[in-house]
């Protein structure tokens, strides 16, 4: 052992062959060393645990200092490809951009903007003033904030309406969204003080009404984005909300979500709003995120009557959640898109993905599971019907039919050949699902299919 240990090479010894200086071109000097000095580790501790019996190569020992020097140097946040079918997934990315959206938010990357200058008077101007135009059109709201998530957006309202006085909102929409989002800590950290009514499955007008006190200082709602209760239920409406609010001199507020800008997917009968219609129905404030189901940036778009939103803005808390140039850029240019209804569903990718009819959607994964069987690899393909979500919290109960290729590997255990796809330079996430995995082909991008193919054969191949 100790004869082994003394036949390491040494740095010297190793750093004077032909391969490092090549090395040195392509990767930091201190990566290269640090690497090393890991390779190095590793060889002495095999020695110790007597896992090898002699000395690697210097040309092996390169080798892997080269994967690790580009393991340092590669970014954690990576592209995969999506083939689990659903759509707005969370852990994903949630939306992705229409190109226009890319090219706005490229353009402002590179150059300079007006991002807080007036054009017109040549002085100072607002980055709060940037999308509010189209978002008024589009909503007919009376005016709009743009902030850096919806979670923000939440947290702002309730601290600017409703610091040190209660909020109502009934027990069945004290909702969790994913990443610890919960109505009543929200709540509790805005300073507001939650006043539930009503019980889990039903909650009345009279329970609001008798909520109501000197401390009283917004009604609230909250789409139950990721769940529906169903059976002997009863919530109320916008309408009757907007009522006692007149009624009784309150503001009214809704946390609708995902940001559906016009009906579409049956959204009348599952009960996703509709924020045009909402606003309608004449409630004070509404806020929604931009990366839901509106398919822009991560965003939280407050909008509603003038005089709130100017007590928003005002809060010095908006300064802290304020939204980056590259949010309002591509926010704005998705927004636009909606000016057109038929353009919106055709270029904005999370739309596109929703209404893609399962017959083209047949026609792709037939042709990527015959791509795939002429390769000859030691899987077993197969093409099946299944269903895909939009996810992101919206339409929690609807299924899209959609088909997906099936993969059996023949040699490996699957949930090996899993790890294996999740591990390649694009990782391929698809889902398990009773003894295969399927590759849901809604949501793979046509430009995706390349590396799709190539990334299934890799982790095909033995080692
Ligand atoms: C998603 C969601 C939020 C949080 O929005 P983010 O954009 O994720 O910050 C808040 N409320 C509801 C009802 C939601 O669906």
């Amino acid at each position: 052992m100790k004869n082994l240990l003394r036949q390491i090479p040494k740095v010297d010894e190793i750093i004077k062959h032909k391969r490092w200086a090549e090395l040195e071109l392509k990767y930091p000097k201190s990566t290269l060393k640090n690497s090393l000095r890991l390779c190095l580790d590793e060889i002495r501790k095999d020695i110790l645990a007597t896992r090898i019996t002699t000395i690697p190569s210097i040309e092996d020992m390169l080798e892997k200092v080269e994967s690790y020097s580009r393991l340092e140097i590669s970014p954690n946040l990576k592209r995969v490809i999506n083939a689990t079918g659903i759509i707005i997934h969370t852990n994903l990315g949630r939306s992705l951009l229409a190109d226009n959206a890319i090219e706005a938010i490229k353009n402002v990357a590179l150059h300079y903007s007006n991002l807080e200058y007036d054009l017109e008077s040549g002085t100072r101007g607002s980055r709060y003033n940037h999308c509010i135009k189209i978002i008024k059109r589009l909503t007919n709201a009376e005016d709009a904030l743009v902030v850096n998530n919806n979670a923000a957006a939440v947290m702002l309202v309730l601290n600017t309406l409703a610091e040190g006085k209660e909020v109502i909102i009934s027990r069945g929409e004290l909702i969790e969204i994913g990443g610890s989002f919960r109505i009543p800590d929200v709540m509790k950290k805005s300073g507001a003080i939650l006043k539930e009514v009503g019980t889990t499955n039903r909650t009345y007008i009279k329970d609001y009404e008798n909520a109501i006190s000197s401390l009283t200082g917004l009604f609230m709602k909250a789409h139950t984005s990721n769940y529906v209760i169903k059976g002997f239920v009863a919530q109320i409406k916008t309408e009757d909300l907007v009522a006692i609010g007149n009624k009784y001199n309150i503001p009214t507020y809704l946390d609708a979500g995902s940001g559906l800008m016009f009906p579409f997917l049956g959204s009348e009968a599952t009960g996703e709003p509709c924020i045009r219609d909402e606003i309608k129905k004449g409630i004070d404030i509404i806020s929604f995120s931009g990366d839901k189901l509106l398919g822009g940036t991560q965003a939280g778009i407050i909008i509603g009557k003038k005089t709130f939103i100017e007590q928003c803005k005002s809060n010095p808390l908006t300064r802290a959640l304020r939204p980056d140039k590259f949010t309002l850029a591509g926010l704005e240019s998705t927004l636009i898109l909606y000016l057109d209804e038929k353009k919106a569903k055709e270029s904005i990718p999370t739309l596109k993905m929703i209404l893609e009819d399962d017959r083209t959607l047949k026609r792709r994964a037939l042709v990527l599971a015959k791509r795939l069987k002429k390769h000859n690899l030691p899987i077993y393909v197969d093409v099946i019907p299944t269903y895909s979500e939009v996810g992101g919290g919206s339409f929690p109960d609807v299924k899209l039919p959609s088909y997906a290729f099936t993969i059996i590997p023949e040699d490996i255990p699957l949930g090996v050949f899993e790890e294996k796809l999740r591990q390649l330079n694009t990782p391929i996430i698809a889902r398990i699902e009773k003894e295969r995995l399927i590759f849901d082909v809604r949501t793979v991008l046509k430009k995706d299919e390349e590396d799709l193919i190539r990334g299934i054969i890799k982790a095909s191949s033995p080692n």
